[in-house]
């Protein structure tokens, strides 16, 4: 095959970590597409507000996504609205089949699938996403300063989660639906502990409720009694697991107990020319600048591997010191 025929690097996913993968790709003159099935910005474009991204003190998760995605255009990066099925490792090349038939050929493939909070499925979840309910504390907590919210689940992300919003609601009701959580120790004594953090035994939300100013209530059920009753409330937040969007990770990847692939600091999976970079990626903080960070990792790694291919050296260990200097 003709070397022109194959990309250097295919990104899967369009959100911080396979935007800025893009950028960095772009700028070390790789010939670089991006694959994203949906709106480009992954899950921060669903986010009514970020305040956490250094550079800016606020602005909206599509704002910020755009911006990811016109910096990386402005290189001229390819972006593809496509889905991708299947990913298969080669010696050669790695083939990123998409959905609409064709088949796409790279030397690197950067995986930046994310993963998708767990739902509840019930009445007014989607609906009021980013008007009240939230998946992340950290990223929406600051919007509930002095004001009442619900957390939902009882493992340790929940507790950490109920902690932190402590810190900034009025109070804190978690909602539990077992009469004991399965966070650890720690964190249970902690939630018991905050004054602020009432827990809710033995119960479920039902249904949530909203005005024109967003969430205002929950519907809650005793799952022993069935006894429902309305519950005031400025916000929900649902932690009750989080999957990794990892279908197209090919087998024989190494993956922890909870499906998150494992790589090395550089973002290199055991399968060489394929990196992981984002939620997909098993690591301490999901966190936007994380999934940007990791991005521009893989793709300065990407650069090394398929120069050294191109002239036929050995691929080795990308030296440490390298990382840090190349621009
Ligand atoms: P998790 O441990 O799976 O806990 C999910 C919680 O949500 C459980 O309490 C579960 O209830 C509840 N739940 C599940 N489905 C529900 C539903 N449909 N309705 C109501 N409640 C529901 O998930 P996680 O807390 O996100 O933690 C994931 C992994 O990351 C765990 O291994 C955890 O230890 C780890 N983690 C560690 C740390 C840390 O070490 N600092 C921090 C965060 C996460 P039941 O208890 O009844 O099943």
């Amino acid at each position: 095959m003709a070397d022109g025929d194959l990309y250097d690097v295919v990104i899967v996913g369009g959100g911080p970590g396979g935007l800025t993968a893009g950028i960095y790709a772009m700028r070390a003159a790789l010939k670089t597409v991006l694959i994203e099935k949906a709106v480009p910005g992954g899950q921060v474009a669903m986010s009514d507000g970020v305040e956490n991204y250094p550079g800016f003190e606020s602005i909206t998760g599509y704002e910020l996504s755009q911006r990811f995605l016109q910096h990386a255009q402005s290189y001229g990066m390819v972006v593809l609205q496509e889905e991708v099925v299947a990913l298969e490792p080669g010696l050669d090349y790695h083939s990123v089949q998409l959905n609409n038939g064709d088949l796409l050929k790279a030397h690197t493939v950067i995986l930046a699938t994310g993963g998708s909070p767990r739902k509840l499925d019930i009445p007014g979840e989607n609906e009021y996403y980013g008007k009240g309910v939230s998946y992340c504390a950290v990223c929406d907590g600051f919007f509930f300063r002095d004001k009442i919210v619900v957390v939902v689940g009882g493992g340790d992300t929940a507790a950490e989660e109920a902690l932190y919003l402590a810190k900034l609601a009025k109070h804190v009701y978690l909602v539990h639906r077992r009469d004991a959580l399965r966070a650890s120790m720690i964190l249970q004594q902690r939630v018991k502990e905050e004054c602020k953090i009432e827990v809710l035994w033995n119960t479920i939300v039902t249904e949530i409720k909203a005005n024109d100013q967003g969430v205002n209530a929950v519907q809650l059920q005793d799952v022993h009694t069935g006894d429902q009753r309305a519950l005031a409330t400025d916000g929900v937040f649902i932690f009750i697991g989080f999957d990794p969007n990892n279908q197209l990770v090919p087998a024989g990847t190494k993956m922890n107990a909870d499906g998150y692939v494992v790589t090395n600091e550089k973002c290199e999976t055991n399968m060489p020319g394929i990196y992981v970079v984002g939620d997909l990626r098993e690591k301490y903080a999901k966190q936007i600048v994380v999934a940007a960070a990791d991005g521009c990792t893989a793709a300065l790694v990407a650069a090394y591997y398929v120069e050294m291919k191109k002239t036929g050296e050995a691929v080795c260990e990308l030296p440490d010191d390298l990382l840090s200097s190349v621009q």
